[in-house]
């Protein structure tokens, strides 16, 4: 069979799977009226019980002191409007001095960005976030350092400088990990070597350099490097016929002399960061022009011995030269923008510098009032993701930290860690942490809305939740759409404004801890494709808080979306959505930490005729929820046997019909609907 049919016909029996069942329970299309269902849910007793987490943005929230960036004390001002959303904890990107705008390369751990405001704004607003019942965790980068922290400044100073082991260096990444000398990087081993991970680094700073080519082998030229003592002037030769140039450094292209009988020269003050190349042209950028070493890294210049060069047309590829006193470090997410942190051997990762350092500096911001950290990419500290060593290494984080703050709380410090993976790989990760994001969620979701399909939902959330048990019995499932790093759920839900508040209504009645990223509540419009700050968009007041740092965002946010203002009057609105269904989840026990149950009928096995309809419990003591969605695109008519007391939320138009002994509920397209049952 060929492979397209196999998929076809597997297709054909997940449909089938849905569909093959008779009709459940009774008729639906029995004789009576059905009446419009009004939500008539219980009062809200003023506890926040429902464990929503809202993630934002600092520098795209809102700005007080009008500079264009988001700020602290914008950030306290608006802590009303987030109150309003029901959540009781904030996640702030990334507050720390940083070379980017977003935060994820960090110089100071200690210190507070200043485009953000004072430590003083800082206190501020987390005793304001306090007041309202909402804590505070930062995003902590403990992966990885700036290039520019003063950590990695001082560690490539010299061999012997105090922060040299704050860091990973290798003259010869491949030998040193083949030989198991880079503990982080031992169980991976070589195999995983990737040298697009590494980046030289000169420890000698600028000094002047002499360079002789010898062109008269113009397929094996040879390059001579001394060390000199004098600098040539700039060459004012503008021919470029033969011309030769040296490349280094942040771009800089300098031509030989042409000394004639196919010898060029040039002495000139020499300072890199990743080494240097020999071309012969200043535009055609392809392997033709390009003259450097064949290996593949570690190829190394030594002064006053030739050294033969290879272009592509006699190497594989062809790679950077390195001179003597250059190494090179250690980053996962190749760019030598970051320096991965070395915290050796995980037996004993806490005795070491790295490990001490990032703890101290997480003790200033639990001084400061915080309640947890959201530690980035943390399935790539060690490098092999599938070891244990990545959730050893974070039981120790935690305990570490914890500790610390067990001596002001009598609880524990809150931590969610980010493994961008699915659910199986997610779950080990809870040996070390209480709390993972489960990007499952939205992937899964994100498909039963796009096949129509909500008969598998409730199987998968329960799947999650059995393979999470095994690794920790308390575990927190952070649940959420998405996030800084994804395109914006509407967007990837073909813009349908529908499919998006079914979303934010499933998100809102499944079991779990739910994040909501901000704008998500607005339905926000964005896709990553073209650049990560259409997905980090300003978010539109309607009055003078809104950041405009950046022009790029999407002309649809203000035209289609609008603003907090124009969402606040209208009923209809995706903000009216999610503040309602949040109200609801602090205010029954079982949407908040109920237990999630599958519904006899209307489930992935057996069911049903109707694959769109996704069904679930929640159950707290005595208090049962019945919760319904309709993934489709049509309205939809069915049957349930369990006893309604009221409708206490929904979205979309909703009608029942009591008979005697079953209950004839009919969906509208997208509809959802939450009944408090006996
Ligand atoms: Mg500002």
């Amino acid at each position: 069979m060929k492979k397209s049919a196999i998929i076809l016909c597997a297709l054909f029996l997940i449909f089938v799977s849905c569909r093959k069942e008779p009709t459940p329970g009774p008729d639906p299309n029995g004789g009576g009226s059905f009446a419009k269902v009004k939500d008539t849910p219980r009062v809200w007793d003023g506890n926040k019980r429902a464990d929503i987490t809202y993630q934002l943005l600092v520098y795209s929230f809102a700005d007080k002191d009008g500079d264009g960036w988001g700020d602290l004390q914008g950030l306290t001002d608006k802590l009303e409007y987030i109150d309003q959303l029901g959540v009781t904890a904030i996640w702030l990107s990334p507050v720390h001095p940083a070379m980017s705008y977003h935060g994820y390369d960090v110089t100071d751990y200690s210190k507070l960005n200043p485009v953000y405001g004072t430590m003083d704004d800082f206190r501020t607003f987390v005793r304001a976030a306090h007041q309202k019942g909402i804590k505070v965790y930062l995003d902590y980068v403990i992966n990885h350092t700036g290039r520019e922290h003063w950590w990695f400044k001082q560690a490539i100073i010299s061999v012997d400088n105090p922060y040299r082991d704050y860091y990973i260096f290798s003259d010869d990444p491949g030998a040193d990990i083949a030989a198991g000398k880079i503990p982080m990087i031992k169980t991976e081993g070589a195999s995983g070597y990737d040298s697009g991970q590494w980046f030289t680094i000169s420890t000698t700073g600028s000094k002047p350099l002499k360079f002789k080519l010898d062109w008269n082998n113009p397929f094996q030229p040879k390059l001579t490097v001394t060390e000199t003592a004098g600098t040539d002037p700039e060459n004012p030769d503008v021919s470029t016929e033969n011309a030769k140039y040296l490349y280094f450094g942040d771009g800089v292209l300098k031509k030989f002399y042409d000394k004639g009988g196919n010898q060029y020269e040039l002495s000139t003050d020499f300072t890199s960061s990743w080494g240097f190349l020999i071309r012969t042209s200043t535009t055609q950028w392809n392997n033709k022009t390009k003259y450097g070493a064949q290996s593949q890294s570690g190829a190394r210049i030594t002064y006053g011995t030739p050294f033969v060069l290879y272009t592509h047309d006699n190497a594989d590829n062809v790679h950077d030269l390195l001179l003597p006193g250059v190494t090179m470090f250690h980053s996962h997410f190749w760019t030598n923008w970051f320096a991965d942190l070395n915290y050796g051997d995980v037996k004993t990762a806490e005795n070491s510098p790295a490990f001490k350092a990032i703890v101290e500096n997480a003790q200033i911001w639990i001084d400061a009032g915080i309640d947890g950290f959201r530690l980035d990419a943390v399935k790539h500290i060690y490098h092999n993701e599938f070891s244990d060593e990545n959730p050893e290494f974070l039981k120790k984080f935690y305990e570490a930290v914890n500790d610390y703050y067990r001596q002001s709380k009598d609880h524990d410090i809150y931590m969610v860690g980010e493994v961008f993976s699915g659910y199986e790989q997610v779950a080990p990760y809870y040996k070390g942490l209480p709390a993972l994001f489960e990007f499952s969620f939205w992937h899964r979701l994100k498909w039963a809305l796009e096949e129509q399909t909500g008969c598998y939902f409730t199987k998968d959330i329960l799947t999650f939740q059995n393979t999470y048990k095994p690794y920790r019995v308390d575990y927190i499932r952070a649940t959420k759409l998405t996030n800084h790093d994804e395109s914006r759920a509407r967007t990837e839900l073909g813009n349908s404004l529908a499919r998006t508040k079914l979303a934010a209504a499933v998100l809102l009645t499944s079991a779990g801890s739910p994040y909501v990223y901000y704008g998500e509540e607005m339905g926000y419009i964005g896709s990553k494709s073209n650049d990560d700050l259409y997905v980090r968009s300003p978010l539109y007041w309607g009055d003078g808080y809104t950041t405009n740092y950046t022009d790029k965002v999407d002309p649809a946010l203000f035209n289609v979306v609008g603003t907090v203002k124009t969402q606040e009057v209208d009923s209809m609105s995706v903000l009216q959505l999610y503040r309602k269904f949040a109200r609801v989840r602090n205010t029954y026990p079982a949407m908040a930490y109920g237990v999630m149950t599958e519904h006899s009928l209307y489930n992935d096995k057996a069911s049903s005729t109707y694959p769109q309809i996704a069904a679930w419990y929640r159950t707290w003591g005595s208090e049962k929820l019945l919760v319904l969605h309709n993934f489709g695109q049509n309205q939809v008519t069915f049957s349930i046997e369990d006893k309604i007391r009221n409708a206490v939320v929904s979205n979309g138009n909703i009608y029942v019909q009591e008979e005697k002994n079953y209950t004839r509920v009919k969906m509208d397209a997208y509809s959802s609907v939450v009944f408090d049952i006996k």
